[in-house]
């Protein structure tokens, strides 16, 4: 069954990120800086390339690749939690090419800004803490008030 606490609105920020950023950095810098424990991060825009992975359900890694070459952010989301206390950015995003052909995978370092639009909104509620489950191997969610 689905497990789903109600959270609230506090800030919203809007902006952009720098030329030649690293994306996943700039963004877990921002949400750092601010203090966001909870949140959800949207954006869009252009990156130089892109650094992503692809989890493994059977070997239980992920398996990263790199796009070197320029690509539309057709949209990114992700969330903010926390990982061994700490603000933790968690993002997924698609890129385009010239012909409209898509990538995708999970957002890791080195990928590199073009220009970015972004959108992060901070809640407040529940802490939301990661660890690691036996099932998935992955960092999940447990939540607790
Ligand atoms: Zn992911």
């Amino acid at each position: 069954m689905a497990i789903m606490k109600k959270i609230n609105l506090k800030e919203i920020y809007m902006g952009k990120l720098e030329f030649g950023g690293d994306m996943l950095r700039e963004i877990a810098d921002f949400v750092k800086k601010k203090g966001i424990r909870i949140g959800r991060i949207e954006a869009l825009g252009a990156v130089q390339r892109a650094r992503l992975s692809f989890y493994n359900q059977i070997r239980h890694d992920y398996q990263t690749f790199e796009i070197r070459r320029p690509l539309e952010i057709v949209t990114l989301v992700g969330n903010v939690s926390l990982k061994e206390k700490k603000p933790f950015v968690h993002a997924h995003i698609i890129l385009t090419d010239e012909t409209g052909k898509a990538y995708g995978g999970h957002l890791e370092k080195g990928t590199v800004v073009f220009a970015c639009e972004i959108i992060v909104e901070s809640y407040s509620g529940p802490i939301f803490e990661r660890e690691v489950e036996k099932e998935t191997g992955l960092s999940l969610w447990t939540i607790s008030e």
